[in-house]
């Protein structure tokens, strides 16, 4: 069983070398009666809250991977052996699993039995997995949207920020994007169909850039990366704004968080800022799978995914995350089937 092992606590800026490849030669079997099952996993998520897990972490929210063992996230699997009664051998599932080839799962009641196989099934780690019901409670309930407001979007051609943004747009908002690069500028504008997008690492005077956008102000503001992107619009935020605080990544890899200046903003504007949980929206998935399985089946919805093939290239697609090398969605395919 080829595993994806995380070898010490990481500091700053994660590295491949923080994790390195190897074979555990222990067959993996379910108890009779254990209610356990094995899954083959096919398709790794890499996610951003993945790197919190990598240093020691006092938050109930999140528990600290062991150095030593292999690392755990969402991912497609299809499942081997079963004693679980709901589920049996040859059924797909998404979930939360770990960095190998196959893996023993003691709580399958967590897993979602994947029923729609006319999507591919690599979007069960995205659009349609942990990613796409984070952008759609996020912007549906946290961001409560009127028709014709103003939405910014950062880190918005990623697997969260792209969903958002086509949400905003089918939903009538006019939709600005931040990204890191002209190619993923491009992508927002040409196939997500955003209003309007700027590379916020070429417009460094990141209040102007967002004063041209929106220039009667910010009415939401979808925040996927904290820091000083966050301050800026502060600024830039009309009164009763609201800013759903999904992710800070700009901030993760930082010993010390980055000062946010314009807090103010909020009391004078009496913006609301509100978290995301993704987990909270979990038990409305089939709610959530009626609602945007069609859009994606009609084609009012498009997803970019960034695919590596194969365990060994696991590693160097989850810290590409924080230098932004991925194009959209990061997946690893393990297996195909
Ligand atoms: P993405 O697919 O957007 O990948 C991460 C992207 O972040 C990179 O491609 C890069 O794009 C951008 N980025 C990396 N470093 C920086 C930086 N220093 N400053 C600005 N941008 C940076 O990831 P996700 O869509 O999966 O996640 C987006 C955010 O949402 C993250 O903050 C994540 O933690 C959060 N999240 C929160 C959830 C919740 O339940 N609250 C659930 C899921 C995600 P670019 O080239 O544009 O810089």
């Amino acid at each position: 069983n080829k595993q994806v092992i995380l070898k010490n606590s990481v500091n700053g800026f994660p590295k491949e070398s923080d994790m390195y490849l190897k074979t555990d030669s222990i067959s993996l079997k379910v108890e009779q009666g254990s209610n356990a099952v094995i899954i083959k996993n096919l398709y790794l998520s890499c996610d951003p809250y993945m790197r919190i897990r990598m240093t020691p972490v006092d938050d109930p929210n999140f528990t600290t991977y062991p150095p030593g063992s292999p690392i755990q996230g969402f991912g497609v699997g299809k499942v081997v052996e079963s004693e679980y009664p709901e589920l049996k051998k040859g059924d797909l599932v998404w979930g939360v699993t770990a960095w190998e080839e196959y893996t023993l799962i003691n709580n399958p009641q967590t897993l979602f039995k994947i029923q729609h196989t006319d999507v591919p099934l690599s979007y069960y780690t995205g659009i349609l997995g942990m990613p796409g019901m984070t952008a759609w409670g996020g912007f549906y309930e946290i961001c409560a949207p009127k028709k014709g407001e103003y939405i910014f979007i950062s880190a918005a051609s990623g697997a969260v920020g792209q969903l958002v943004g086509q949400f905003a747009k089918l939903f009538g908002c006019y939709v600005v994007g931040s990204a890191g690069t002209k190619e993923k500028v491009e992508l927002l504008k040409n196939k997500f169909g955003f209003d309007d997008a700027f590379n916020y690492k070429e417009d460094h005077d990141l209040n102007a850039a967002l004063k041209r956008c929106f220039p009667e102000g910010i009415d939401i503001y979808f925040d996927n990366v904290g820091g000083k992107m966050l301050d800026a619009v502060l600024v830039n935020m009309r009164a009763h704004g609201r800013i759903a605080a999904c992710g800070m990544i700009s901030q993760l890899n930082r010993e010390h968080t980055e000062g946010i200046y314009n807090m103010m903003n909020v009391v004078y504007k009496k913006i609301r800022i509100e978290g995301i949980a993704a987990f909270d929206y979990f038990p409305q998935y089939a709610k959530f799978l009626e609602e945007v399985l069609p859009s994606i089946q009609e084609g009012k919805i498009v997803y970019v995914e960034d695919i590596a093939e194969g365990l060994e290239n696991a590693p160097a697609a989850l810290i590409g995350l924080f230098s932004g090398r991925n194009v959209g969605k990061q997946v690893v395919v393990v297996a195909r089937d």
